[in-house]
């Protein structure tokens, strides 16, 4: 059994819808499902999961809520009609205002809304298929145990849901699993970060143990660098589940990071295909797959980060000195990202997206007040670069090149990390230098 997922992108509109049941009836093996909400397909499109946030929003704040529930309604009606579904449309809108209720708690209701974009479409697609006289149907999270802990917004799978979901290795006909979302023990809907569908299909395929997971998007492959940087950039043929989950961590959007543990722990590969190109084979992720072309497998950047440079002579004598620099973040509920250090030295490295307004300075002025420091600065507006790749382990001269192609492109590095695992290096640069730090890389080690 495959276990195939759709993104938004391959199911935004009738003729995406198409194309997906189009593949999945090319294959017998794919009969187990997951699909998004109907997502964006081109420039200017809007998810229906930001219309369904948008649409709380103003509901919460006495908006014309009316007016964003009408455009949502209108996204599955247009696809109706040119699919010719009969029956569904009036479901669908009882389903999504029945979801408004003023009463319900808002982290509750905001949930619930956010999960009626792909439960809606789950239903959508099997009636779809049904329509044209397949064996379809609809498979409901709550009826087959898709239970997850119950932070709103931000859910992590519970042991017992693998479990519960392995009877689906079992199913008759094609089953049409809504992602992104599952139930608490309370029974309330919770949903997963966003782009969480790929956490359900990676869920799923790991509970049935699928001969492969795949994920379908709207690129071929996943490629070294980002497109947007580098034009024409190569693609990755194999990776492994490190690389994919460093490079997704760091900036590549193919994958949702979070989505790798479940396959990871299973061995399920992950097959990533385009669905407007369904002949190319796609990037294949698997447990251990040595690279033996080039040394490095993908370079990828994010923006948005700051961090905090403390300096006190003698640092590594003192003891509990970092614990009471890292209880003013716990204190504060924030996470740092990466924490380098030296001998009389450390920078917390910290995401600009986990901070609110303000803390940034509340959390340097309590570190001033729990330990003593000789200097003390901050900096923001910083991109971390990391280049990945299994061979990082055992090829000499990798940190020299990379520092070579920063020095002669006259960029400064902030900071430079490599973790335990050696498939990854670190750097951190300003934001302004970022892309022609990139592609000076990409030009080091894949031209
Ligand atoms: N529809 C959700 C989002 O836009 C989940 C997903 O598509 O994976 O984040």
């Amino acid at each position: 059994m495959k276990v195939a997922k759709f993104g938004g992108s391959s199911l935004a509109n009738a003729e995406q819808i198409k194309k997906t049941c189009d593949i999945i009836l090319s294959d017998p093996r794919r009969r187990l499902i997951v699909v998004s909400a109907p997502g964006k397909f081109y420039d200017g499109d809007i998810k229906v999961t930001d219309m369904l946030i948008a649409c709380v929003n103003a509901f919460l704040d006495g908006g014309d809520y009316e007016k964003v529930l009408r455009d949502i309604i209108r996204r599955f009606s247009v696809m109706a009609d040119e699919l010719k579904v009969e029956g569904v449309l009036e479901d669908i809108e009882k389903d999504i205002r029945g979801r408004l209720d003023p009463a319900m708690n808002p982290s509750k209701l905001m949930d619930s809304m956010k999960a009626a974009g792909e439960d809606n479409n789950a239903r959508f697609v099997a009636a779809y298929l049904k329509s044209l006289g397949h064996d379809a149907s609809y498979l409901s999270p709550r009826e087959y145990g898709m239970t997850l802990s119950d932070q709103f917004g931000n859910a992590v799978v519970l042991d017992e849901t693998y479990d519960n979901l392995s009877v689906l290795a079992n199913i008759k006909g094609i089953g049409i699993f809504p992602g992104f979302f599952g139930f608490s023990k309370q029974g309330d809907i919770v949903t997963f970060p966003r782009g969480g569908s790929d956490i359900t299909g990676a869920i799923l395929a790991a509970a049935v143990k699928a001969e492969v997971y795949e994920n379908f998007t709207d690129v071929d492959y996943v490629y070294s660098v980002s497109p947007k940087i580098v034009k024409n950039p190569k693609p990755v043929r194999y990776l492994s589940y490190r690389e994919m989950r460093e490079l997704s961590y760091s900036g590549f959007n193919v994958y949702q990071e979070e989505a790798l543990a479940p396959v990871y722990r299973a061995n399920v590969p992950i097959n990533i295909r385009n669905v407007n190109n369904p002949s190319c084979e796609g990037s294949l992720i698997l447990h251990d797959y040595e690279h033996t072309v080039h040394p490095v497998t993908g370079i990828a950047s994010d923006d948005h980060f700051c961090c905090i440079n403390i300096r006190k002579l003698l640092m590594n004598r003192e003891i509990g000195y970092v614990r009471r620099i890292l209880s003013v973040l716990e204190e504060e509920g924030v996470s740092f990202e990466h924490l380098p250090s030296g001998i009389d030295d450390i920078t917390l490295i910290i995401k600009e997206s986990a901070l609110k307004e303000g803390q940034f300075d509340r959390i340097v002025e309590k570190i001033q007040n729990a330990v003593q420091t000789d200097e003390l600065s901050v900096e923001k507006n910083l991109s971390l670069i990391v280049i990945v790749g299994e061979k990082l382990l055992n090829n000499i001269g990798i940190a020299a090149r990379t520092t070579k192609a920063f020095a002669d492109n006259k960029i400064n590095i902030k900071m430079l990390s490599q973790g335990a695992s050696e498939i990854s290096m670190i750097f951190a640069v300003d934001t302004k230098d970022c892309g022609r730090a990139v592609a000076a890389l990409y030009h080091e080690f894949f031209d």
